[in-house]
């Protein structure tokens, strides 16, 4: 057995790399472990936009201007059959291959002290003290940032997410037309699936397909509304899949010494698919959980500190987006909240407020989407 480790990180995407950054912003002498399967960089299935609180967040990390040389993406356009907004978002977001953003963010977390280390974990065992990785690793706290499909999140005995999407991404050269936007077209013969197109401004735009839901979604089934939505958008290449474990109106974190962040810790936003903002968030909150557990010499009690640090911060959201997710199931409101946006910028804002940051389902945004139904 090798010397114990004050904590463990299995898995170093940006839920990952945020979990290491937070602990050691926190406590910098803390020795950190953070593994992961594969070699960075290294890809993965992702729409690749990027919010603009994911940045913030960052630079609070110590890691300003992380994105600075990708082009910003003012203007989003949201369509569902003929309906149709398209306005410029209060803040830009960024599209950036995860293969850019991942090791960015892996190699900044090794830059603050953490060591990087190639493994895939295959065991995880909680005892009394601490926690043992794979027979022969110790760390006083461990933290599951593995993604849709957690080991960690089993070892910590909560149950796997039940409401997942499917998506498919892959690269065209940008079309002129869809040129400095991010396209959302929705699905008007599969309530809520939508094809995305979104300019990387490099040249190449990241087109994908996805569903809530998976029953009986082949690649090709993907594939081909993403051609019938966006026609010329299934040219591309580089297709990857995925599963999105969703959010929903309850998130659990068991007390001790395994803690979950991100796509482990069930964290996509129901209503978009958008997860990276939840990742960083809730890693870093988890990184600072554990500092302040190991410090305070009570390992035990990094579980407790880590549920109600993401509680507080994430609570009420995830029960107004879990609400704004099945309302927009229905397909009336959808196209309701579509015909609101166009009508006012400030309705327009909150919904990508709350579809990619830490909105509420507002009264303005109530008030125009009853306006819509009322009207239609
Ligand atoms: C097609 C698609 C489009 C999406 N589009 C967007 C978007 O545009 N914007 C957005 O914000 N979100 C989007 N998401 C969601 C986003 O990709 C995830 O929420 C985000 O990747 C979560 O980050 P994470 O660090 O929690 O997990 P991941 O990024 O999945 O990282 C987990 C890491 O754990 C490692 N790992 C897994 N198991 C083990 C193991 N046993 N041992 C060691 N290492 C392990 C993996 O190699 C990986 O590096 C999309 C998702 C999909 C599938």
């Amino acid at each position: 057995m090798d010397d114990p480790w004050d904590l463990v990180i299995v898995g170093a995407g940006p839920a990952g790399a945020a979990a290491a950054l937070g602990a050691l912003t926190a406590a910098p002498e803390l020795r950190v472990l953070l593994l992961d399967r594969a070699a960075f960089p290294r890809d993965k299935a992702c729409g690749d936009g990027v919010a603009p609180d994911v940045t913030d967040m960052l630079a609070a990390l110590g890691v300003p201007g992380l994105l600075d040389d990708w082009a910003p993406v003012q203007r989003l356009e949201l369509s569902h059959g003929s309906r149709r907004v398209s306005r410029p978002m209060r803040r830009p977001v960024r599209v950036v291959p995860r293969t850019v953003l991942d090791h960015r963010l892996q190699a900044a977390a090794v830059a603050a002290g953490a060591r990087f280390e190639r493994r895939r974990v295959r065991t995880v065992q909680p005892l009394r003290r601490g926690v043992i990785v794979d027979d022969d690793l110790t760390g006083l706290v461990v933290i599951g940032a593995d993604g849709a499909y957690s080991a960690v999140r089993q070892a910590a005995g909560v149950p796997a997410v039940r409401r997942r999407a499917i998506a498919l991404r892959g690269y065209v050269a940008t079309p002129p037309r869809w040129s400095g936007r991010q396209v959302i077209a929705f699905d008007h013969e599969h309530p809520q699936a939508y094809a995305w197109c979104f300019d990387r401004g490099d040249g190449l735009a990241n087109v994908g397909y996805g569903a809530f839901g998976t029953a009986g979604l082949t690649r090709a089934a993907l594939l081909r509304r993403l051609g019938e939505l966006l026609p010329g958008a299934d040219d591309g290449t580089d297709w990857r899949g995925h599963h999105l474990p969703l959010s929903s109106w309850r998130w659990s974190q068991p007390d001790g010494h395994l803690l979950l962040a991100g796509d482990a810790a069930g964290l996509i936003n129901p209503m978009t698919g958008e997860g990276l903002h939840y990742a960083v968030a809730t890693g870093a909150l988890a990184g600072r959980a554990a500092a302040a557990a190991i410090t305070a010499g009570r390992p035990d009690t990094a579980g407790a500190r880590h549920r109600s640090a993401v509680r507080a911060l994430l609570g009420r959201h995830l029960r107004h987006t879990a609400t704004a997710a099945r309302l927009s199931a229905v397909p009336a409101v959808l196209t309701a909240g579509i015909a609101a946006a166009n009508r006012d910028q400030g309705v327009f804002d909150e919904l990508v407020e709350l579809g990619l940051g830490q909105g509420r389902l507002t009264r303005r945004v109530v008030t125009g989407l009853a306006r819509a139904l009322v009207v239609r």
